[in-house]
């Protein structure tokens, strides 16, 4: 009997494996970018409709490529205030079909201040907390936590926004800009996660969190990351699933920080982007 089923049961095995139920239709590649007029510091979202898996690189750096329904993928690409602005070569390969096109990434010009610091007083911070922080900003996992626009943090009104270069005693910073929001919010008043996640960081200023303060980091999913800085309380533990608004801290002054306030940065593919298009509308 069984010698009888093989022959049936073996192909049907392979074409089960090969070509799972919703790829049976082949469909021509096809592939969207938005949004149409994309401008340093905002993220650019690739969606290819693909019979299969397919690969996205920009200026020739593979990106990572997560489903996002039937015969769809996306991928993101993260600029910001430090890169060129202009165009970038897109390909986008799935089995043997290639689409070549070009992005356009406009130029932004982006408030300017002047700090000055008396000599040695610099907090340089520690190897630990920078460790942490860059670990946590690497993360890129395969599973959307969020769903549709983040939320504000806090309900303080922005006083630095997004993308704020600096002078430091009359030099100008050119790999610096401000990575993220800052909330004037009052010490002791509510931070609430953007969106639903992961907590992926905590750390605190006891532990040598000297310039980021008492932190906590979100894992929203597919490379989207948010991270919380200056924290008075801490009010969640690593690996635990919080939702959107969810209260997970409060403001405060911790690390190096003037007074009290939250800095709120979003990451996308290790990118610190400007969160305005998340806060606007997010994706879905
Ligand atoms: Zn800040």
């Amino acid at each position: 009997m069984s010698d009888r089923l093989l022959p049936w049961l073996v192909p049907a095995l392979i074409t089960a494996a090969v070509l799972p139920a919703s790829s049976q239709v082949t469909i021509p590649l096809t592939v969207t970018v938005s949004p149409d007029r994309a401008v340093l510091g905002d993220t650019l979202a690739i969606v290819v409709n693909a019979s299969e898996q397919p690969t996205v690189e920009v200026a020739g750096t593979a990106l990572p490529v997560f489903s996002i329904g039937p015969q769809q993928w996306r991928a993101f690409v993260a600029t910001t205030p430090l890169q060129t602005p202009g165009r970038r070569s897109l390909m986008v390969r799935a089995g043997n079909e290639i689409r070549n096109m070009l992005l356009w990434v406009g130029d932004r010009s982006f408030p300017v201040q002047s700090i000055w610091l008396p000599p040695g007083k610099d907090s340089s911070g520690t190897d630990l907390e920078f460790d942490r922080v860059d670990a946590f900003k690497a993360l890129v996992t395969s599973e959307r936590l969020w769903q549709g626009a983040f939320r504000r943090p806090n309900s303080g009104p922005v006083t630095t926004p997004y993308g704020v270069r600096r002078y430091y005693n009359g030099v100008f910073a050119k790999d610096y800009f401000h990575c993220g929001l800052d909330f004037a919010g009052p010490k002791g008043s509510p931070v609430v996660a953007a969106q639903w996640g992961r907590v992926a960081l905590v750390g605190r200023e006891s532990q040598g969190f000297l310039v980021h303060g008492n932190t906590i980091g979100i894992d929203h999913g597919q490379g989207v990351l948010t991270i919380y800085l200056h924290l008075d309380q801490i009010r969640v533990q690593e690996g635990q699933m919080v939702e959107a608004g969810q209260v997970i801290g409060t403001v405060g002054n911790t690390g190096a920080s003037t007074g009290p306030h939250l800095h709120w940065g979003l990451y996308v593919n290790g990118e610190c982007v400007d969160p305005r298009s998340w806060l606007a509308q997010g994706w879905q």
